[in-house]
């Protein structure tokens, strides 16, 4: 029986401890290790929610920091009975801690559970440790002179579990990263974590198995130091894959190991005034560490907040774009509906239009003028319903991409000057003037000469419309129009030309802010309505959807309100040939949506450029 005898050493510290035989590195080395371990396991344990893994390795870093504790109990425990029991229990918190490690290392690298039967099998292993711990297969007996334990075959058994632990871990590693599904990123982790923990065990066993063969046991304490590796890796991992925030890790770690350091110190300071001195700086250290934490702390609250706003703003990101998707889908829609009601309403209104027309003309008998009145509202209405209406026909196709251009070499100096000779009665019957003036050399271009006559037309238009009346034909103050084609250089290059197109008038004239937007969709200028009461604001629209469609460029120029108004078109000059067969017209589809800028994205149809 032990129970009356004592290790060697005085009983000093609570009657029960005596530090003088405690190898110095034993509280250097020891004392850091477990609050290092504990504060990295305990903050994974909060960072990762509770989850399996961060409980597993706080399981870990408990045994290890137990295990620590009872060998610095068997230095300096005096009462042998009391050493004795300290001795005793090692072998199962030494068994806890390569079950911690395979159980961590197989759940962090497989995020899932181990199977229940291996859950059995280790608990198995526990329990036979703790069953064999007080039997003489764990200790034969205890010499208390050298205070130490003969030992029996339990702890070499463990030794060799470790062993196998940590070689089992370290293939399980080769294996995993053999696997050709893994990203390499994915691949260095499992490679970092497995060499980790086995250097970890390898160390830890070796050590031990060692100190126990030869009886060196300050051999042991290297042991832990296999800790500080992995705690490193773990460090390292956390850094590399940002797994945790490193930098509060970081400042807690340091803080604990340093206040742990000068804490151990009053352990061996026998001298009062260095022991007050070596107080007063582990106070400062607790403070000034617990503030440097607490900064820390504040800067990584705010990244994670700013990092959550960002996450946000991305889910914002993403349901605008599903939004605007949505939209443009129901923008598709729209413009399918107006094509098609627009498309429903042409056929009446060709009818409407025919027999007015035929009406007015006596196709079916006289009218009687009161009627005729009538019938000309009638007819009249209906030709500006069927303007609306193509022009509506027109914005559908420009967006939903199926806007067809027949491409051909014409002159544009003569589709103006034919257009101008179409608009000359509806000139007269305003008491306006129209002028044609054509610059020299012919003004080839290559365009769509039907869409071309519509712009042109729109124009010439516009500038009869927009320049008010005059009902005196002899009046010299009548409104003017005047049309000119010419070849100009196109900009500063001289080998290349355009050709413009110049429609002017002595109307209305249009303020500067209507003419930033005069072409974009349902623009009327205030005063529009008052020389021409059906307009749409649709017009100038097409016109300039269907010039840039076609390469050129349209604009307006006005001084101001009262002082008439300028449009232009120019085109490219052509240098083909003007007489082109029907086949050899050129047809594409402008596909791109909404604004047709560029001539670009050309379908081709016939195959032909
Ligand atoms: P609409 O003539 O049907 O209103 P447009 O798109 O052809 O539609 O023209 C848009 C607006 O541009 C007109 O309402 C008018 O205010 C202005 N505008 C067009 N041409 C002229 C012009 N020659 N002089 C003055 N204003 C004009």
């Amino acid at each position: 029986m032990v129970n009356n005898f004592n290790c060697p050493g005085d009983l000093s510290l609570f009657g029960t401890f005596d530090l003088s035989y405690a190898p110095t590195l034993l509280f250097y080395s020891y004392i850091p290790i477990i609050f290092i371990s504990l504060a990295l396991a305990l903050f994974i344990l909060i960072k990762d929610q509770f989850s399996l893994q961060s409980k597993l390795l706080l399981g870990l870093s408990l045994s290890f920091s137990v295990w620590v504790i009872n060998i610095i109990l068997q230095w300096i425990t005096v009462p042998a009975y009391l050493n004795y029991f300290e001795w005793q229990i090692t072998p199962f918190f030494e068994i806890l801690i390569p079950i911690f490690s395979v159980y961590f290392v197989y759940v962090f690298l497989e995020k899932r559970d181990i199977e229940i039967w291996a859950k059995a099998f280790l608990a198995m292993i526990t329990l036979s440790v703790f069953v064999l711990s007080p039997t003489k297969f764990n200790s034969i007996s205890f010499d208390v002179l050298n205070c130490q334990a003969n030992l029996g075959p339990l702890l070499y058994c463990i030794y060799i579990f470790e062993f196998i632990s940590s070689i089992a871990i370290l293939l399980y590693g080769v294996i995993k990263t053999a696997s050709k599904k893994l990203a390499e990123e994915e691949k260095s982790q499992i490679r970092l974590l497995t060499s980790g923990a086995s250097i970890f065990l390898v160390i830890f066993s070796l050590s031990n198995m060692f100190g126990e063969t030869f009886n060196t046991y300050s051999i042991n304490l290297f042991g832990p130091i296999g800790m500080v590796l992995f705690i490193g890796l773990l460090g390292y991992m956390i850094v590399r894959f940002k797994a945790f925030n490193v930098k509060l890790i970081a400042t807690q770690a340091f803080m604990f190991a340093l206040i742990a350091m000068i804490g151990a110190q009053l352990f061996f300071i026998k001298i009062a005034i260095n022991f007050l001195l070596t107080g007063f700086t582990l106070a400062a250290s607790v403070i000034v560490g617990g503030l440097l934490i607490r900064s820390v702390e504040r800067e990584v609250a705010q990244r994670e907040e700013i990092e959550s706003l960002a996450k946000n703003l991305a889910k914002s990101n993403d349901k605008l774009f599903t939004v605007n998707e949505q939209l443009k889908e129901l923008n598709k829609q729209k413009t399918e509906f107006v094509s098609i009601a627009s498309h429903q309403l042409r056929s009446p209104l060709t009818a409407i239009k025919g027999y007015a027309s035929m009406l007015l003309e006596g196709s079916f008998g006289p009218v009687e003028d009161k009627a005729r009145g009538a019938i000309d509202v009638i007819f009249e209405s209906s030709l500006r319903l069927v303007t609306v209406i193509e022009d509506f026909l027109n914005i559908t196709r420009i967006e939903l991409g199926k806007m067809k251009y027949e491409i051909s070499v014409f002159d544009l100096g003569q589709l103006a000057q034919t257009v101008v000779k179409d608009q000359e009665p509806n000139v007269k019957k305003r008491g306006l003037t129209i002028e044609f003036q054509d610059g020299t050399g012919n003004h080839q271009i290559s365009a769509d000469s039907g869409k071309v006559t519509q712009v042109v037309s729109n124009i010439v238009d516009n500038s009869i419309k927009y320049t008010p009346p005059s009902t005196d034909a002899e009046d010299k103050q009548a409104g003017w129009i005047k049309v000119k084609v010419e070849n100009l250089p196109a900009g500063r290059s001289k080998t290349k030309e355009n050709v413009r197109l110049t429609v002017s008038d002595s109307g209305i004239g249009i303020d500067p802010a209507t003419l930033t937007k005069l072409f974009d969709k349902f623009v009327r200028a205030d005063d529009a309505g008052k020389t021409n009461i059906s307009g749409t604001g649709l017009g100038l629209y097409v016109a300039k959807q269907i010039v840039e469609g076609l390469g050129g460029k349209i604009w307006a120029e006005s001084e101001g309100k009262g002082k008439g108004s300028t449009f232009i078109v120019e085109f490219p000059r052509s240098s083909g040939e003007v007489t082109k067969t029907k086949s050899q017209v050129e047809s594409y589809t402008k596909t791109d949506l909404p604004t047709l800028s560029k001539v670009e994205g050309k379908t081709l149809q016939n195959g032909k450029k």
